[in-house]
């Protein structure tokens, strides 16, 4: 996009179209037809994609943004009307009020493991607000970027909202025009570029960013049952989800029944070869793939280890007594990995939680009331170091 399209979404946001709440919601409805009326193309992209369940992305995605469209049209009318504010000696003589404004003209960048939910639910709250927005999709989930390009203007305004594909530089020349706010959903690494473009327009920006989300097993849980949520949340979407578990803290004396409830686990959900199972996803691309495995190298898995390039298959992962400082626990895994990595007690793992970069969740399993007490508590003091 240049600097005259762009004009053309600014004009478009300038002719106040975008103001009635009434064109809002018109438009909110209109994005809530489209995903009811192509549930099936959306799923279809998604398999290509990632090979995505079909189950997966209805519960995965699109209820995310139907719950999204439906909050922002039964609160619109009173987000958007104005508050009262208590008069001071300086608006003494006024009528004194805060009337919530579009801000003009916003830039989304989704990254690609929810390529929908990723782009709309922040579409969803442009348009609430009386936005116009530029929609830049992940060139790396294709087939839904191009399907999301194909269907936007069918069913939305098709100057407010232009759709706009490609990659980092297709980005980097939107990220040298001057947005109004900008609403980026990836790694870090391009969060900071992201940040350094919107600052030299002094544009506020929204990043959504990834981390390293501990699992925190206590022994007086019921191991089978908290075994059985984190392999639903590691290996969904084959391990690509910004707040799956990323790695497993717990006590040694528990840890071989951990790697076992998670092997049944893995066998009821996904049979005996993930690899023919419909349920089970893909690694996005060729360079996903790599980094992924190489993560692993030099361990042994007591669960899975096989992969098959041609497919970017890589089987769901368990590794026990994983060190602290290895290359496994130094990134967000991102990918179907689960390590474990011992402790020798509660304080023990909350001191390893502390001492690294502030995780986007954090999973406690735990049936004593006193040891979730302690976490919640010393979870509240932490300082934010993000
Ligand atoms: P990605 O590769 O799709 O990149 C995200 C976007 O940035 C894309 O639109 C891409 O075109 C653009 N981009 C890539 N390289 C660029 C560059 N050099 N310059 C400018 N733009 C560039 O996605 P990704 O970064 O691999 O996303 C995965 C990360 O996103 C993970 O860390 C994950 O945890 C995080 N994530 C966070 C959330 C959240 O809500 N917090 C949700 C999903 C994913």
């Amino acid at each position: 996009m240049d600097r005259q399209a762009l004009m053309r979404v600014r004009e478009a946001f300038l002719s106040g179209r975008t103001r009635p709440v009434q064109f809002r919601l018109q438009q909110l409805h209109a994005l809530q037809r489209m995903i009811t009326e192509k549930e099936a193309e959306i799923c279809t992209a998604l398999k290509q994609d990632i090979n995505r369940s079909q189950y997966d992305t209805p519960l995965l995605e699109l209820i995310g943004i139907e719950n999204e469209i439906s909050l922002a049209t039964e609160k619109l009318s009173q987000w958007a009307a104005p508050r009262p504010v208590e008069k001071n000696l300086l608006t003494i003589s006024d009528e004194v009020y805060i009337q919530p404004e579009p801000l003009g003209v916003v830039l989304i960048i989704g990254a690609w493991n929810y390529p929908w939910a990723l782009t709309l639910q922040p579409l969803v709250g442009a348009i609430a607000a009386g936005n116009a927005a530029v929609v830049k999709p992940s060139e790396l989930s294709e087939c839904s970027s191009l399907l999301l390009r194909a269907l936007l203007p069918r069913y939305l305004d098709q100057d407010l909202y232009p759709v706009v594909t490609g990659g980092a530089s297709e980005t980097q020349e939107l990220l040298r025009l001057r947005f109004d706010h900008i609403l980026y959903t990836g790694s870090s690494t391009v969060g900071k570029l992201v940040m350094e473009a919107a600052a030299r327009h002094l544009t506020p920006v929204t990043l959504e960013l990834g981390g390293k989300s501990p699992c925190y097993i206590d022994k007086s849980c019921d191991i089978r049952i908290a075994c059985r949520r984190i392999t639903w949340g590691k290996f969904t979407n084959c391990g690509q989800t910004c707040i799956a578990p990323d790695y497993i803290l717990c006590e040694p004396s528990i840890q071989g029944r951990v790697v076992e409830c998670i092997r049944q686990t893995l066998r009821e959900f996904y049979g005996a070869d993930p690899k023919s199972s419909p349920d089970y996803g893909r690694i996005i691309n060729q360079r996903h793939f790599n980094r992924v495995l190489g993560l692993m190298e030099g361990y042994s898995p007591v669960v899975g280890g096989q992969s098959d390039a041609s497919l970017c298959y890589i089987a769901p992962t368990v590794l026990k007594d994983v060190p602290p400082h290895s290359r496994l626990m130094q990134e967000e895994i991102f990918g179907p990995l689960l390590p474990i990595v011992t402790v020798s007690d509660m304080d023990d793992a909350i001191s390893f939680i502390n001492e690294r970069e502030k995780p986007l969740a954090l999973y406690i399993f735990c049936s004593d009331k006193k040891v979730r007490a302690v976490w919640a508590a010393t979870m509240a003091n932490t300082p934010s170091t993000s």
